[in-house]
Protein backbone atom coordinates (compact mmCIF):
# COMPACT_ATOMS: atom_id res chain seq x y z
CA UNK A 1 0.00 0.00 0.00
CA UNK A 2 1.17 3.67 -0.31
CA UNK A 3 1.00 6.33 2.40
CA UNK A 4 2.14 9.89 2.48
CA UNK A 5 5.02 10.55 5.16
CA UNK A 6 6.19 13.55 6.70
CA UNK A 7 9.89 14.27 6.15
CA UNK A 8 10.76 17.36 8.41
CA UNK A 9 9.17 19.51 10.59
CA UNK A 10 8.36 22.54 8.40
CA UNK A 11 9.37 26.14 10.44
CA UNK A 12 6.75 28.69 8.68
CA UNK A 13 4.89 27.63 5.35
CA UNK A 14 4.88 24.12 4.69
CA UNK A 15 6.08 23.20 0.87
CA UNK A 16 6.02 19.80 -1.08
CA UNK A 17 9.33 18.92 -0.04
CA UNK A 18 8.13 17.66 3.18
CA UNK A 19 6.54 15.20 2.12
CA UNK A 20 7.03 12.03 0.96
CA UNK A 21 4.86 9.06 -1.04
CA UNK A 22 6.27 6.09 0.52
CA UNK A 23 5.12 2.13 -0.42
CA UNK A 24 4.90 0.00 2.72
CA UNK A 25 3.77 -3.25 3.13
CA UNK A 26 0.55 -4.76 4.62
CA UNK A 27 0.55 -7.61 6.55
CA UNK A 28 -2.32 -9.96 6.02
CA UNK A 29 -5.20 -9.49 8.60
CA UNK A 30 -5.35 -11.77 11.61
CA UNK A 31 -7.94 -12.68 13.89
CA UNK A 32 -10.71 -9.92 14.28
CA UNK A 33 -8.97 -7.50 12.39
CA UNK A 34 -9.85 -6.09 8.50
CA UNK A 35 -8.50 -4.85 5.47
CA UNK A 36 -9.72 -1.17 4.43
CA UNK A 37 -9.05 0.37 1.04
CA UNK A 38 -9.81 4.09 2.22
CA UNK A 39 -12.02 6.23 -0.29
CA UNK A 40 -11.39 9.65 0.53
CA UNK A 41 -9.01 11.47 2.95
CA UNK A 42 -9.83 14.60 4.95
CA UNK A 43 -7.51 17.36 5.11
CA UNK A 44 -7.82 19.67 7.65
CA UNK A 45 -6.00 23.14 8.59
CA UNK A 46 -5.27 21.65 12.43
CA UNK A 47 -2.70 19.24 11.07
CA UNK A 48 -0.74 21.88 10.52
CA UNK A 49 0.04 22.24 14.32
CA UNK A 50 0.45 18.49 14.37
CA UNK A 51 3.63 18.92 12.11
CA UNK A 52 5.18 21.38 14.49
CA UNK A 53 6.82 18.67 16.52
CA UNK A 54 5.26 20.08 19.36
CA UNK A 55 3.03 18.42 21.62
CA UNK A 56 -0.13 20.32 21.25
CA UNK A 57 -3.69 19.06 22.34
CA UNK A 58 -2.59 16.14 20.16
CA UNK A 59 1.04 14.64 19.82
CA UNK A 60 3.19 15.54 17.13
CA UNK A 61 3.11 13.46 13.39
CA UNK A 62 6.28 10.99 13.46
CA UNK A 63 8.74 11.68 11.01
CA UNK A 64 8.78 9.24 7.75
CA UNK A 65 5.87 7.43 9.66
CA UNK A 66 2.25 6.81 9.12
CA UNK A 67 0.45 10.30 9.59
CA UNK A 68 -3.28 10.52 10.78
CA UNK A 69 -6.18 12.08 9.92
CA UNK A 70 -9.96 11.34 9.14
CA UNK A 71 -10.78 9.01 6.05
CA UNK A 72 -13.31 7.17 4.89
CA UNK A 73 -13.12 3.24 2.92
CA UNK A 74 -14.50 0.03 1.94
CA UNK A 75 -13.91 -3.19 3.93
CA UNK A 76 -12.16 -5.30 1.27
CA UNK A 77 -11.70 -8.62 3.83
CA UNK A 78 -12.55 -9.80 6.67
CA UNK A 79 -11.50 -11.53 9.66
CA UNK A 80 -14.09 -9.97 11.70
CA UNK A 81 -17.64 -10.89 12.71
CA UNK A 82 -18.26 -7.12 13.41
CA UNK A 83 -17.40 -5.75 9.75
CA UNK A 84 -18.13 -7.86 6.71
CA UNK A 85 -16.62 -7.33 3.13
CA UNK A 86 -18.32 -4.45 1.36
CA UNK A 87 -19.21 -2.10 4.53
CA UNK A 88 -18.46 1.42 4.89
CA UNK A 89 -15.87 2.73 7.73
CA UNK A 90 -14.60 5.92 9.40
CA UNK A 91 -10.91 6.28 10.68
CA UNK A 92 -8.29 8.56 11.87
CA UNK A 93 -5.94 6.21 9.36
CA UNK A 94 -5.61 8.74 6.52
CA UNK A 95 -2.81 10.16 3.98
CA UNK A 96 -2.66 6.26 3.36
CA UNK A 97 -4.72 4.38 0.39
CA UNK A 98 -5.06 1.33 2.23
CA UNK A 99 -4.63 -0.15 6.04
CA UNK A 100 -5.34 -2.92 8.41
CA UNK A 101 -6.85 -2.98 11.50
CA UNK A 102 -8.88 -4.51 14.63
CA UNK A 103 -12.65 -4.11 13.33
CA UNK A 104 -13.49 -2.51 16.87
CA UNK A 105 -11.65 0.27 16.08
CA UNK A 106 -13.54 1.58 13.21
CA UNK A 107 -16.54 3.23 13.18
CA UNK A 108 -19.29 1.80 10.66
CA UNK A 109 -20.96 4.27 8.55
CA UNK A 110 -24.48 4.13 6.78
CA UNK A 111 -23.97 4.65 3.02
CA UNK A 112 -27.44 4.43 2.69
CA UNK A 113 -28.63 7.87 3.90
CA UNK A 114 -26.00 10.42 2.94
CA UNK A 115 -22.72 10.02 0.31
CA UNK A 116 -20.07 8.11 2.26
CA UNK A 117 -17.55 11.65 1.82
CA UNK A 118 -20.50 13.51 3.72
CA UNK A 119 -19.27 11.86 7.67
CA UNK A 120 -16.21 13.61 6.66
CA UNK A 121 -17.91 16.90 6.35
CA UNK A 122 -21.49 18.18 6.94
CA UNK A 123 -22.18 15.04 8.67
CA UNK A 124 -18.91 14.82 10.32
CA UNK A 125 -16.04 16.63 12.77
CA UNK A 126 -16.69 19.70 10.49
CA UNK A 127 -20.62 19.52 11.17
CA UNK A 128 -19.98 18.74 14.81
CA UNK A 129 -17.66 21.71 15.12
CA UNK A 130 -20.14 24.32 13.44
CA UNK A 131 -22.96 23.03 15.85
CA UNK A 132 -20.51 23.17 19.16
CA UNK A 133 -19.41 26.45 18.59
CA UNK A 134 -22.77 28.07 17.80
CA UNK A 135 -24.84 26.07 20.23
CA UNK A 136 -22.34 25.50 23.32
CA UNK A 137 -19.94 28.12 22.93
CA UNK A 138 -21.91 30.68 21.68
CA UNK A 139 -25.51 29.69 22.84
CA UNK A 140 -26.46 31.63 19.73
CA UNK A 141 -30.14 33.25 20.01
CA UNK A 142 -33.02 33.51 17.13
CA UNK A 143 -32.53 36.94 15.82
CA UNK A 144 -29.05 37.90 17.12
CA UNK A 145 -26.08 38.43 14.62
CA UNK A 146 -23.38 36.23 14.30
CA UNK A 147 -19.89 37.31 12.39
CA UNK A 148 -18.59 33.84 10.73
CA UNK A 149 -14.97 34.37 9.12
CA UNK A 150 -13.66 31.68 6.97
CA UNK A 151 -17.12 31.30 5.56
CA UNK A 152 -16.82 29.68 2.33
CA UNK A 153 -14.95 27.20 3.90
CA UNK A 154 -15.46 23.67 5.40
CA UNK A 155 -16.44 24.86 9.24
CA UNK A 156 -17.80 28.54 8.03
CA UNK A 157 -20.14 27.77 5.46
CA UNK A 158 -21.87 24.83 7.95
CA UNK A 159 -21.72 27.59 10.48
CA UNK A 160 -23.29 30.05 7.89
CA UNK A 161 -26.49 27.86 6.97
CA UNK A 162 -26.74 26.49 10.81
CA UNK A 163 -27.07 29.75 12.53
CA UNK A 164 -29.48 30.79 9.63
CA UNK A 165 -31.78 27.62 10.80
CA UNK A 166 -31.46 28.50 14.48
CA UNK A 167 -33.14 31.48 13.05
CA UNK A 168 -30.16 33.75 13.53
CA UNK A 169 -28.76 36.81 11.15
CA UNK A 170 -25.51 36.35 10.01
CA UNK A 171 -22.55 38.49 8.00
CA UNK A 172 -20.06 36.38 6.78
CA UNK A 173 -16.38 37.04 5.55
CA UNK A 174 -14.60 35.18 3.10
CA UNK A 175 -11.42 36.22 0.19
CA UNK A 176 -12.82 36.90 -3.33
CA UNK A 177 -15.79 37.71 -4.66
CA UNK A 178 -16.69 34.41 -5.69
CA UNK A 179 -16.62 33.22 -2.28
CA UNK A 180 -19.26 36.40 -1.02
CA UNK A 181 -21.47 35.31 -3.40
CA UNK A 182 -21.38 31.58 -2.10
CA UNK A 183 -21.90 32.57 1.33
CA UNK A 184 -24.80 34.28 0.17
CA UNK A 185 -26.07 31.66 -1.81
CA UNK A 186 -26.08 29.57 1.33
CA UNK A 187 -28.00 32.24 3.59
CA UNK A 188 -25.82 34.82 4.89
CA UNK A 189 -27.39 37.99 5.03
CA UNK A 190 -24.02 40.07 4.84
CA UNK A 191 -20.38 39.53 3.23
CA UNK A 192 -17.61 40.70 3.00
CA UNK A 193 -14.30 40.15 0.63
CA UNK A 194 -11.53 40.59 3.70
CA UNK A 195 -9.13 41.14 0.82
CA UNK A 196 -10.73 43.96 -0.55
CA UNK A 197 -11.47 46.25 2.46
CA UNK A 198 -8.81 48.04 4.19
CA UNK A 199 -10.88 48.42 6.90
CA UNK A 200 -12.62 44.89 8.07
CA UNK A 201 -14.08 45.79 10.75
CA UNK A 202 -16.03 48.48 8.91
CA UNK A 203 -17.09 46.72 6.21
CA UNK A 204 -18.29 43.93 8.61
CA UNK A 205 -20.40 46.93 10.51
CA UNK A 206 -21.81 48.13 7.25
CA UNK A 207 -22.59 44.44 6.06
CA UNK A 208 -24.04 43.71 9.61
CA UNK A 209 -26.10 46.60 9.45
CA UNK A 210 -24.63 47.51 13.03
CA UNK A 211 -22.53 45.54 15.43
CA UNK A 212 -22.69 41.70 15.95
CA UNK A 213 -23.80 39.47 19.17
CA UNK A 214 -21.28 37.13 18.66
CA UNK A 215 -18.02 35.83 16.95
CA UNK A 216 -17.16 32.87 14.91
CA UNK A 217 -13.91 32.85 14.77
CA UNK A 218 -11.75 30.54 11.93
CA UNK A 219 -8.72 33.34 11.15
CA UNK A 220 -7.42 35.42 14.08
CA UNK A 221 -4.95 38.07 13.35
CA UNK A 222 -6.52 40.40 11.88
CA UNK A 223 -10.06 39.36 11.93
CA UNK A 224 -9.44 38.84 15.63
CA UNK A 225 -9.00 42.29 15.71
CA UNK A 226 -12.09 43.14 13.64
CA UNK A 227 -14.03 41.28 15.93
CA UNK A 228 -13.01 42.75 18.85
CA UNK A 229 -14.26 46.40 17.43
CA UNK A 230 -17.57 45.19 15.40
CA UNK A 231 -18.92 43.01 18.51
CA UNK A 232 -21.59 45.02 20.63
CA UNK A 233 -21.40 45.08 24.51
CA UNK A 234 -21.72 41.30 25.98
CA UNK A 235 -20.79 39.83 22.73
CA UNK A 236 -19.80 36.13 22.97
CA UNK A 237 -16.48 34.99 20.87
CA UNK A 238 -16.25 31.25 19.65
CA UNK A 239 -12.62 30.69 19.16
CA UNK A 240 -12.45 27.76 17.11
CA UNK A 241 -9.41 28.42 14.98
CA UNK A 242 -6.52 30.59 13.93
CA UNK A 243 -5.31 30.16 10.67
CA UNK A 244 -3.98 32.87 9.54
CA UNK A 245 -1.63 32.44 12.50
CA UNK A 246 -0.84 28.64 11.87
CA UNK A 247 2.07 28.91 9.41
CA UNK A 248 4.01 31.91 11.62
CA UNK A 249 7.36 31.10 12.25
CA UNK A 250 7.89 33.79 15.07
CA UNK A 251 5.46 35.35 17.54
CA UNK A 252 2.99 38.16 16.45
CA UNK A 253 2.23 41.25 18.43
CA UNK A 254 -0.92 41.40 19.77
CA UNK A 255 -3.86 43.07 19.12
CA UNK A 256 -3.64 46.81 20.71
CA UNK A 257 -7.76 46.73 21.52
CA UNK A 258 -7.21 43.99 23.68
CA UNK A 259 -8.90 46.27 26.27
CA UNK A 260 -12.34 46.17 24.55
CA UNK A 261 -12.54 42.57 26.11
CA UNK A 262 -13.11 44.84 29.39
CA UNK A 263 -14.79 48.12 28.06
CA UNK A 264 -17.73 45.69 26.30
CA UNK A 265 -17.51 43.06 29.01
CA UNK A 266 -16.76 40.49 25.72
CA UNK A 267 -16.72 36.30 26.68
CA UNK A 268 -14.44 34.81 24.87
CA UNK A 269 -14.21 30.57 24.59
CA UNK A 270 -12.19 28.07 23.45
CA UNK A 271 -13.02 24.75 22.27
CA UNK A 272 -11.85 21.41 20.59
CA UNK A 273 -14.70 19.87 18.81
CA UNK A 274 -13.89 16.01 20.42
CA UNK A 275 -14.35 17.43 24.06
CA UNK A 276 -17.86 18.25 23.14
CA UNK A 277 -18.97 14.35 22.32
CA UNK A 278 -21.98 14.70 23.95
CA UNK A 279 -24.15 17.07 21.77
CA UNK A 280 -23.56 14.50 19.22
CA UNK A 281 -27.44 12.83 19.04
CA UNK A 282 -28.68 16.14 19.37
CA UNK A 283 -26.76 17.80 16.60
CA UNK A 284 -27.45 14.48 14.10
CA UNK A 285 -31.07 14.76 15.12
CA UNK A 286 -30.90 19.01 14.16
CA UNK A 287 -28.66 17.84 10.97
CA UNK A 288 -31.11 15.84 9.75
CA UNK A 289 -33.92 17.48 10.25
CA UNK A 290 -32.55 20.79 8.28
CA UNK A 291 -30.89 18.13 5.32
CA UNK A 292 -35.15 16.98 4.93
CA UNK A 293 -35.87 20.80 5.34
CA UNK A 294 -33.46 21.40 2.25
CA UNK A 295 -31.63 24.21 4.78
CA UNK A 296 -28.64 22.61 4.67
CA UNK A 297 -26.12 20.79 2.52
CA UNK A 298 -22.27 20.25 2.44
CA UNK A 299 -20.21 21.85 -0.66
CA UNK A 300 -17.22 20.00 -1.38
CA UNK A 301 -13.95 21.18 -3.19
CA UNK A 302 -12.54 17.38 -4.45
CA UNK A 303 -8.93 16.24 -5.27
CA UNK A 304 -8.51 13.08 -6.95
CA UNK A 305 -5.54 10.51 -5.76
CA UNK A 306 -3.02 10.14 -2.76
CA UNK A 307 -0.20 12.18 -4.26
CA UNK A 308 -2.99 14.79 -3.97
CA UNK A 309 -2.45 14.97 -0.14
CA UNK A 310 0.04 17.50 0.20
CA UNK A 311 -1.43 19.94 -2.37
CA UNK A 312 -5.04 19.50 -1.03
CA UNK A 313 -3.29 20.35 2.44
CA UNK A 314 -1.21 23.29 1.48
CA UNK A 315 -4.28 24.52 -0.18
CA UNK A 316 -6.23 25.51 2.45
CA UNK A 317 -4.10 27.91 3.43
CA UNK A 318 -4.44 29.27 -0.18
CA UNK A 319 -8.17 29.32 0.41
CA UNK A 320 -8.06 27.01 -2.90
CA UNK A 321 -11.09 25.26 -1.22
CA UNK A 322 -15.05 25.44 -1.29
CA UNK A 323 -16.79 23.80 1.70
CA UNK A 324 -15.11 20.87 2.48
CA UNK A 325 -11.65 20.24 1.30
CA UNK A 326 -11.82 16.36 -0.15
CA UNK A 327 -9.04 13.71 -1.63
CA UNK A 328 -10.77 11.17 -3.20
CA UNK A 329 -8.79 7.59 -4.49
P1 LIG B 1 -11.54 25.63 5.76
O1 LIG B 1 -12.33 24.79 4.86
O2 LIG B 1 -12.18 26.85 6.35
O3 LIG B 1 -10.21 26.03 4.99
C1 LIG B 1 -9.40 27.04 5.43
C2 LIG B 1 -9.85 28.41 4.88
O4 LIG B 1 -9.24 29.41 5.67
C3 LIG B 1 -9.41 28.68 3.47
O5 LIG B 1 -10.31 28.20 2.51
C4 LIG B 1 -9.26 30.20 3.44
O6 LIG B 1 -10.46 30.80 2.99
C5 LIG B 1 -9.06 30.57 4.91
N1 LIG B 1 -7.70 31.09 5.11
C6 LIG B 1 -6.54 30.44 4.90
N2 LIG B 1 -5.51 31.22 5.20
C7 LIG B 1 -6.03 32.41 5.60
C8 LIG B 1 -5.48 33.65 6.02
N3 LIG B 1 -4.15 33.82 6.11
N4 LIG B 1 -6.31 34.68 6.35
C9 LIG B 1 -7.64 34.50 6.27
N5 LIG B 1 -8.24 33.37 5.87
C10 LIG B 1 -7.43 32.35 5.54
O7 LIG B 1 -10.99 24.75 6.96
P2 LIG B 1 -11.87 24.12 8.12
O8 LIG B 1 -13.28 24.47 7.94
O9 LIG B 1 -11.49 22.71 8.26
O10 LIG B 1 -11.32 24.89 9.41
C11 LIG B 1 -11.72 26.24 9.67
C12 LIG B 1 -11.13 26.67 11.02
O11 LIG B 1 -11.69 25.86 12.05
C13 LIG B 1 -9.62 26.51 11.10
O12 LIG B 1 -9.08 27.57 11.82
C14 LIG B 1 -9.48 25.20 11.87
O13 LIG B 1 -8.26 25.13 12.55
C15 LIG B 1 -10.66 25.29 12.82
N6 LIG B 1 -11.14 24.01 13.33
C16 LIG B 1 -11.24 23.88 14.68
C17 LIG B 1 -11.76 22.76 15.25
C18 LIG B 1 -11.90 22.70 16.73
O14 LIG B 1 -12.22 21.63 17.27
N7 LIG B 1 -11.68 23.79 17.44
C19 LIG B 1 -12.19 21.60 14.43
C20 LIG B 1 -12.11 21.85 13.00
C21 LIG B 1 -11.59 23.02 12.48
P3 LIG B 1 -10.42 32.25 2.23
O15 LIG B 1 -10.26 31.94 0.79
O16 LIG B 1 -11.74 32.84 2.58
O17 LIG B 1 -9.26 33.01 2.78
Amino acid sequence: SRQIQLTAYPKGEPGPDHFNLVEVDLPKPGDGQVLVANRWLSVDPYMRGRMSGMRTYVDPFPLNGPMEGGAVGEVIESRSDQLKKGDWVQSMNGWRDAYVSDAKGLQKIDTSILPPQAYLGIAGLTGMTAYVGLKRIIGLKEGETVWVSAGAGAVGSASIQFAKAMGAKVVATAGGADKVNYCKSIGADGAVDYKATDNLAKSVREAAGGGVDAYFENVGGSHWTAALEVLKPKGRIAACGMIQRYNDASAQPIPDNLTNIVAKSLKIEGFIVIDHMDLLGEFIQDLSGWMMAGKVTGEETVREGLGEMPNAFLGLFKGENLGKMLVKL
